[in-house]
């Protein structure tokens, strides 16, 4: 089984299987700032059953947030991994 997450608002909505383990807890100023803590992902482990009202935000990486509530929900090519997609832990349930 895989873990669910959410923004607020639920204009996006994912899966992600099998449920990540590692957390990075990137101490450089936007993520810090976003008070984001990340779990690297494949992209190909993360399955959005819903992505509306996203908006893109390019710095260190190209980072996509809500629109709508403003929930930070990924971004990528922000670590050393280029492939990688970096999920906000904080939008998991469980
Ligand atoms: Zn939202
Ligand atoms: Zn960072």
């Amino acid at each position: 089984m895989g873990l669910e997450g959410r923004c607020h608002c639920g204009a996006t909505g994912f899966m992600v299987t099998p449920p990540p383990v590692e957390i990075r807890d990137c101490g450089c100023e936007l993520c810090r700032k976003q008070a984001a803590l990340w779990v690297a992902c494949r992209p190909s482990e993360v399955r959005f059953v819903r992505a509306d009202d996203q908006g893109l935000y390019h710095s260190g990486g190209a980072r996509v947030f809500c629109r709508g509530c403003g929930c930070v929900i990924s971004v990528r090519g922000h670590g050393p991994d280029e492939a990688e997609l970096w999920i906000n832990r904080r939008l998991l349930t469980g």
